[in-house]
């Protein structure tokens, strides 16, 4: 027997109508990319957006088609992103900061049809016009007065092409499981792969994402995302924040400590999301100047693992509360926080610090598991360490085009990479990523676990640990670090310094100085390149 319940798809256009209706007047307040700071609200959002659904549908944009964006989180951005998804078109994010080799590759795997770039992207787009012969038109993000001279294809100002229209458009009628948006994996490995969120997938994940142990907005939160809407679907923050009625403040292109500070400072932001790099950045710029973090209550830190001296730092020197995070593109992102548990609740001091270093637990609509290479499941005891493998209604099931074949084991579970324990109490730690974990003496180290101790020093800047192949024990580990500006830590005082933290047999092998360690375009650590950098280096143990 059905229940008799309304049939009522879960289409994402609706987040954006609710947002208009519900909480029409809260502000979204951008840093554009001409200059100024610029207000709008969700229903300005909403109205504009119906804008794009109707001028794009004008322009031949059938639903199916791709729609790339090349553009910083702005309120412009925020309207194309549901203008495209509400024609029933797929929003495509392109992140500026991969090689523009990869750029093409990307748009023309998934054979972008249109272009929404920010102005600054000009010269980046001028470069690869003749590898995109997919994109027939570019709208600039921009108004007239702000329209640079392009060469570029049928070219025209954002502001004068939603001109042309009235807005009187309905939202495409769409089967909720219709895609609706597109990123493709950050491709450390081979060539980037495609992941095709549909309506359904982003609403429920952002319905979980918004639930009070994840991100746990609501109408009195003033949410600023630093994490582009181009990595890994923005962490769903285009969808929570309008679903709760949160403030949203974008903070467009610069990410600075100081532009950053003045935008949490000004809009008296409440939480703000990003990867630990602009964290770096941010408590550099507080260091420096002396200024206190007066509004804001909660820093979600994910993408890579937040250092423990970071937490520590945020929840004792600022009084913000860092809630780790964890997830993947192919997960919507969100895969799991931080939360404190009554079974934790505890805990203080070091004790709670050593929790936050777990990246937490599965929200409802993500399954776990932890499995040995056999893909047997391995126990829930914080010690034991296996591959993270995941299930759910936000997760991919394939790559775009079927790049990669069959992601799923015969439970539906997809293999994260990443290398994890899970305790007693569900907290999840991510000990490494699976071609990362240092094989030693047929035993896994893990570089993360270094890394971080190693950034507690008070001279070292970043840290990365790679495996570096020995004659006894297979692989031993190589510490290489930056040191802070006008800082000469030595070897021996660094290795004092972790002694004792670690199990004996963890201990770096050696310790290599760098200016500056190789980053992806996510921010991550590129560890391919660094391994490249070292082969053939020659550990002293290894004589
Ligand atoms: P991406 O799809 O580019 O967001 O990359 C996802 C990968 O980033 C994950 O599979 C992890 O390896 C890594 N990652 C994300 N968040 C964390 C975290 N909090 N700690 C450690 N690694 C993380």
């Amino acid at each position: 027997m059905n229940g008799l319940m309304q049939d009522w798809p879960l289409l994402c256009h609706r987040i954006i109508d609710h947002a208009a209706i519900n909480h029409g007047n809260r502000k979204v307040i951008s840093r554009s990319v001409e200059g100024p700071i610029v207000e709008t609200t969700y229903a300005e959002i909403r109205a504009r957006a119906l804008k794009v659904a109707q001028r794009l549908t004008r322009d031949g944009v059938r639903p199916g088609d791709r729609v790339a964006t090349l553009a910083w989180n702005t309120g412009r951005h925020l309207e194309a992103w549901y203008g495209i998804l509400g024609c029933g078109a797929v929003y495509h994010t392109l992140n500026p900061r991969l090689y523009p080799e990869q750029i093409a590759y990307i748009a023309n795997h998934a054979e972008d049809r249109v272009m929404m770039a920010d102005i600054s992207f000009v010269p980046l787009l001028e470069s690869l016009a003749p590898k995109l012969p997919t994109v027939e038109r570019t709208i600039l993000l921009t108004d007239k007065a702000n329209m640079p001279k392009t060469s570029l294809k049928n070219a025209v100002a954002y502001e004068e092409w939603i001109g042309e229209v009235d807005g009187d458009f309905r939202w495409a009628g769409l089967d909720e499981n219709s895609a609706a948006g597109m990123c493709y994996t950050s491709g450390t490995t081979g060539n980037p792969k495609g992941v095709l969120y549909s309506h359904r997938s982003n609403v429920l994940h952002a319905l979980g994402g918004n639930s009070a142990e994840m991100l746990g907005l609501n109408s009195h939160s003033v949410m600023m995302p630093v994490v582009p809407m181009f990595h890994a679907n923005g962490w769903s923050i285009p969808f929570t924040a309008p679903m709760a009625g949160a403030t949203l403040v974008m903070p467009g292109p610069k990410m600075d400590g100081a532009s950053i500070f003045e935008m949490l400072d000004r809009y008296q932001v409440t939480a703000t999301a990003g990867v630990p790099t602009v964290w770096f950045m941010l408590l550099a710029y507080l260091e420096e100047s002396g200024k206190k973090l007066e509004h804001l209550e909660r820093v979600i830190v994910g993408g890579s693992a937040c250092p423990r001296a970071m937490t520590k730092t945020f929840q004792e020197k600022y009084g913000v509360e860092v809630s780790h995070a964890w997830g993947m593109t192919e997960m919507s992102p969100l895969g799991s926080t931080c939360a404190i548990t009554p079974e934790v609740a505890h805990l203080s001091g070091d004790e709670r610090l050593d929790l936050q270093e777990k990246q937490g637990r599965a929200p409802f609509l993500v399954e776990m598991k932890i499995t040995d290479d056999a893909g047997k499941e391995i126990p829930w005891d914080g010690k034991t360490f296996g591959r993270l493998k995941v299930r759910g209604p936000a997760i991919a099931r394939s790559y775009y085009k079927a790049e990669g074949g069959n992601v799923l084991d015969d439970e539906g579970y997809f293999d994260t990479n990443d290398v994890a324990t899970i305790d007693e109490h569900g907290y999840m730690r991510i000990t490494d990523r699976s071609k990362d974990v240092i094989k030693s003496g047929g035993e896994w180290i893990s570089s993360i676990d270094l890394e971080n101790l190693a950034v507690g020093h008070p001279s070292v800047a970043e840290a990365a640990v790679i495996g570096v192949p020995h004659p006894k024990w297979d692989e031993r580990p190589l510490l290489v670090v930056v040191a802070k500006p006008g800082q000469q830590p030595d070897k021996a005082e660094i290795l004092k310094f972790m002694e004792g933290k670690i199990a004996k047999w963890w201990m770096p092998d050696d310790i290599a100085f760098v200016k500056e360690i190789p980053h992806t375009a996510t921010g991550k650590i590129q560890k391919t390149t660094l391994r490249e950098q070292f082969r053939g280096y020659r550990l002293p143990t290894a004589d």
